[in-house]
């Protein structure tokens, strides 16, 4: 069978109330996409959706083979239900958007545009965001800040998200990176290539609430940052080393002091200096504790997630990765 031009790949997790909506604004964009014609394939991935949506996707898929249902046996994540599409999705470019309509099909058109001009990755930046919380956008927009200051090679582009096309090279180079904590964004923007963005409004979510609660967001975050930086651990090392100074300090001072004489003075400075040494030292194990969990995960080597229902899709293919080792 030939390979589809376009591949949509949509992660859904209880998204009930979206479906009709999503089926609509996807027939009617793909009908008038000449830039591909009819050769295209949308890969749903249900992930662990406790309402109606898997059978509201099989459904469709029913009349519409170009639909694809990876259905995962539980909740495993945005990142790992994304990394299922990009998996099994065969198109020449690869799109990865969101169920919510808040990554409107639209945009896909600009995306091709720019990859059909020779670029490998397009990615979608948020010029302005509707419908979301002042919250949201503040730690959104710190978040990425932040993140950037830590990386220094690699760019991740500040203020994207996960909706972005990615060529086939780029595809078959992502499926060799198995990491079990996956920040997928970061993680395209390591792999290289061309990476060219376009921008846009990004409206309201059309229906039901976000998947993304706040605990959600701080582990992504923490995943972000973990995956690609090891800047926290050495923040030990300056903490210990401006905690030395202090210490000279502080001994020249306790030195003098007992020489003219008060020594019995001297309580708060020593409860000041006990618990912010106390705290400095739980945060930096704390910290320690985020990365050798990770490694702990890795040296598993789990699966990412776990298909229990599949419809309309290929078979795997034997070698996924074009940079998998021989096994
Ligand atoms: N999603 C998912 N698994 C999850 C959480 C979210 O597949 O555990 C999907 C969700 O259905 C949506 C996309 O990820 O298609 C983005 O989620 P959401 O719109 O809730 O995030 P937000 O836009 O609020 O950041
Ligand atoms: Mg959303």
């Amino acid at each position: 069978m030939q390979r589809p031009v376009l591949s949509l790949v949509i992660p859904m997790f209880n998204e009930e109330l979206i479906i009709a909506e999503l089926d609509r604004r996807l027939r009617d964009f793909l009908a008038e996409l000449p830039e591909v014609g009819a050769s295209w394939e949308v890969v749903f991935i249900n992930d662990g959706s406790a309402d109606q949506t898997l059978p509201m996707l099989k459904q469709l898929a029913v009349s519409e083979p170009r639909y694809k249902i990876l259905s995962f046996s539980r909740n495993f994540g945005h990142q790992a239900a994304i990394t299922a599409g990009v998996d099994r999705a065969e198109g020449d470019a690869v799109v990865v958007m969101d169920a919510d309509l808040q990554d409107p099909p639209e945009v896909v058109r600009a995306m091709i545009a720019r990859w059909r001009e020779g670029n490998d990755v397009v990615y979608a930046v948020r010029a302005k965001r509707h419908g979301e919380t002042w919250f949201k956008r503040a730690t959104a927009a710190l978040f990425y800040r932040l993140l950037r200051a830590m990386l220094g090679g690699i760019s991740i582009p500040v203020d994207a998200g996960d909706f972005r096309l990615m060529s086939r090279p780029v595809v078959l180079t992502l499926r060799a990176l198995r990491e079990q904590h996956r920040f997928v964004r970061g993680m395209v923007a390591w792999v290289g290539f061309k990476q060219v963005a376009v921008t846009y409004e990004r409206p309201a979510r059309f229906a039901g609430e976000t998947k993304y609660p706040l605990k959600k967001m701080i582990r992504f975050a923490v995943d972000g940052i973990t995956s690609f930086s090891t800047v926290p651990l050495r923040m030990a090392t300056w903490l210990g080393v401006s905690s030395g100074l202090i210490a000279i300090s502080v001994a020249v001072w306790a030195f003098i002091e007992r020489i003219l004489g008060h020594v019995v003075q001297g309580w708060t400075t020593i409860m000041i200096a006990v618990s912010f040494g106390t705290c400095a030292q739980l945060l930096m194990i704390g910290i320690l504790g985020e990365y050798v969990g990770r490694i702990y995960e890795e040296v598993k080597r789990r699966p990412l997630y776990i298909v229990g229902e599949e419809l309309n899709l290929a078979p795997p293919a034997a070698v996924t990765s074009r940079l998998s080792p021989p096994v």
